[in-house]
């Protein structure tokens, strides 16, 4: 099959003042073009350090990540990047903070067709007259999802999602978990999302990767049964004591 993302025995440990802290151990993952994989794991099992090695900031002490068939060696500009804490420009509308992705990457893109493009994104999340608003007059929730918009803006090859719910209440994030259901339909992109909601994993996520560890390895990768009449997704495997208990 063809993977968009492949990592391949990830090996990584940070050199520390008190020698080496061994994060990541032989960690796999696969993603065809268009999935969304989600990964979950506790707090500090290193799924940040994970997503500093897919898009080339740290390398890995051994194994390889793998992009559209090509090695990660450098930073790629190509990667859309979301973070629990989504930093707007809080002098810019949130027009131009979407935009500015393309400034970056289309200089030459007219600005009438950088807006529409925009303002077709926040139309699908649900801002449609916020766009003249400043970040500071929006919601948290609507703050995370001017920032999705901004992460794909430019179609990255890839999309990668650092708890970006973690810190909105419980009815907001699930309110966003359809939203995101809302973008793909219209925006097929593949995705990494790092998570440690068990709900927001199997909600997201067509895999799901379970870590955990010290060092962190990959211990189980389930794939999410769709129901064909919109219901709850079911996924077998993950809510077991083994499972349950790794968490
Ligand atoms: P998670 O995102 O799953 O909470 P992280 O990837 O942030 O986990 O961190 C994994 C482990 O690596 C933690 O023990 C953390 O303290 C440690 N760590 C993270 N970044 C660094 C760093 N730059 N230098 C040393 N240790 C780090
Ligand atoms: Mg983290």
């Amino acid at each position: 099959m063809n993977h968009l993302i492949e990592i391949k025995g990830v090996t990584h440990a940070y050199q520390t003042p008190n020698g080496p802290l061994p994060v990541l151990d032989d960690l796999n993952l696969a993603v065809p073009e268009g999935e969304f994989a989600a990964v979950v794991g506790p707090s500090g099992c290193g799924k940040s350090t994970l997503t500093r090695l897919v898009t080339g900031l740290m390398k890995p002490d051994q194994g390889e990540v793998w992009l559209h068939g090509q090695l990660v060696k450098s930073p790629r500009k190509t990667v859309g990047m979301a973070f629990q804490n989504p930093v707007l420009l809080e002098w810019r509308t949130i027009l131009d903070n979407v935009i500015l992705p393309l400034e970056i990457v289309a200089p030459s893109m007219p600005r009438a067709d950088r807006e529409a493009r925009a303002m077709e994104l926040l139309d699908l999340v649900g801002l449609t007259g916020f766009e003249n608003k400043r970040p500071s007059e929006l919601s948290g929730g609507m703050r995370q999802r001017a920032s999705l918009c901004r992460a794909i803006v430019h179609k990255p090859e890839v999309l990668i999602m650092d708890e970006p719910f973690g810190a909105l209440d419980a009815f907001t994030r699930e309110d966003l978990w359809q939203t995101m259901h809302a973008l793909r339909a219209q925006e097929p992109f593949t995705a990494v999302l790092i998570t440690h909601d068990l709900r927001e994993s199997v909600y997201l996520g067509d895999q799901v990767i379970v870590l955990s560890g010290r060092p962190a390895t990959t211990q189980f990768v389930l794939d999410v049964d769709y129901p064909d009449d919109g219901g709850l997704r079911k996924i077998d495997g993950l809510y077991t004591p083994q499972c349950a208990e790794m968490l």
